[in-house]
């Protein structure tokens, strides 16, 4: 069967039946304007409970004045003599479930207002169709609804898709992904980030996010390295946005794909602020975090019942390569762990910043190197010898501080584990 790409106009509908099928096919009828009767003996599913149902045997005089008559009974004998009597009474029917008794078939759809995209396999597999439709919904921007709306009352004044609305048209068609990808290794990625990643136009690419991840990308997908070594900004931030708002605007898939978890140092505030001030749409996909990826790899428990009360975040590094201490003053008394990012380069300048501040330079602390990745290592000292430990590892690589670490050396561990005194 091929099937006709026909939007009908509302059509009198009557489903018979109230059990699962019927409110699935009740639940795709009501997103449309078709008005809906319902007939069954009783109701099965507890979808009926709040709709209005007709309580009733069937009998032919119930076919009376409907387009489209459902049989979703799963009865037989009725879905034939449905069939037999359709030109009689003049309906179309679907028997759901039974294609031979089928005048038409329902597609999956998604809806973005009075946008419709529907996906038929003519009946032959449903649950492909909906695969599509979910693919497809993916990508698929909200903010088409109210441009489409826009349009729409531009064309009820006489202006018909004016030429001018097409910048518009691919600007809502562009849709940008800030995509955490895990610390580094495609069994770290989640499903949601990977089935993003195979719909994507454009690419662009933090130097933590790991190779096996980039070799998922289309074979199509423009793939830009914008990584922010520190020192070196190959891009500027505003660069990056700048880069981000183009491909959007010509109406594509942007993912920016960074290390971890966008929300952890991931400058994701300033990348999605400014996209949505030019009115792109932003969807946000975690990832797994270094911070706990790490603390797993070494075997460190930053919450460890009875030795630390929870765990702190920082970064060594603030804007323009600064380093930045403050956060050491929480160590004094701590009943916390302390997890640093981007603390290697600094390990001489925080023992030091400890020494200056009254900091015991006893607490342990490990360096966790290289998490999730074929070679990953933990270095575990304390605060006294930051410098030597950081000459044991490379990055990138988080340092983790506090009585937790300690404990960690009862506990299993990924990689290389070397224990300095
Ligand atoms: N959003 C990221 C962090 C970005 S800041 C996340 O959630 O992990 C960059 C810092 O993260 C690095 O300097 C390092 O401290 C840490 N980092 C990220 N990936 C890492 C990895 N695979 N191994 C070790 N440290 C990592």
């Amino acid at each position: 069967m091929n099937p006709l790409p026909l939007a009908l106009t509302p059509k009198k509908i009557l489903l018979i039946g109230a059990g699962k099928v019927a409110a699935q096919k009740a639940r795709a009828i009501l997103e449309s304007d078709c008005p809906l009767s319902i007939l069954a003996k009783e109701v099965r599913d507890d979808y009926f409970l709040d709709k209005e149902v007709k309580f009733a045997s069937f009998s032919p005089q119930e076919l009376e004045g409907f387009d489209l008559i459902i049989d979703a009974t799963g009865d037989e004998a009725l879905g034939r003599w449905l069939w037999e009597h359709k030109k009689e009474y003049r309906y179309w029917l679907n028997v759901v479930d039974v294609p031979a008794l089928c005048d038409f078939y329902f597609s999956a759809t998604v809806r973005r207002g009075d946008l419709c995209v529907s996906v038929s396999s003519g009946g032959a597999s449903p649950t492909l169709a909906q695969g599509v439709r979910d693919k497809i919904a993916r990508f698929l921007p909200s903010l088409l609804a109210p441009l489409l709306n826009r349009l729409k009352e531009e064309r009820q004044k006489g202006r018909i898709d004016p030429k001018s609305a097409l910048p518009s048209i691919q600007k809502a068609l562009g849709k940008v992904f800030l995509i955490g990808c895990g610390p580094h290794s495609v069994g770290n990625l989640t499903l949601k980030a990977l089935e993003t990643i195979e719909i994507l136009d454009v690419a662009l690419i933090d130097a933590l996010v790991g190779e096996e991840i980039l070799d998922l990308l289309p074979p199509q997908c423009l793939q830009i390295s914008v990584s922010k070594q520190k020192g070196c900004h190959s891009y500027t931030q505003e660069e990056i946005n700048e880069l981000m708002l183009r491909y959007a605007k010509e109406g594509l898939n942007v993912g920016r794909l960074k290390g971890g978890d966008p929300m952890v140092f991931g400058r994701v505030a300033e990348e999605a602020g400014f996209l949505m001030e030019q009115g792109i749409e932003v969807e946000l996909l975690s990832g797994v975090t270094s911070f706990l990826a790490g603390c797993l790899q070494s075997g460190i428990t930053p919450t460890l019942r009875g030795v630390s009360a929870g765990a702190l975040v920082v970064s060594a590094h603030l804007k323009e390569s600064r380093f930045h201490d403050e956060w050491l003053a929480w160590l004094k008394d701590s009943p916390y762990t302390l997890v640093v990012l981007m603390a290697h380069s600094f390990a001489r300048e925080i023992t030091l910043g400890a020494k200056n501040r009254g900091v015991p330079l006893t607490i342990p602390a490990a360096f966790v190197s290289k998490i999730d990745s074929p070679s990953p290592k933990s270095v575990i000292g304390n605060l006294g010898c930051l410098e030597e430990m950081a000459k044991e590892c490379e990055k990138p690589a988080i340092l983790v501080i506090g009585e937790a670490v300690k404990e960690s050396l009862k506990m299993p561990y990924i990689g290389e584990r070397v224990i300095l005194e």
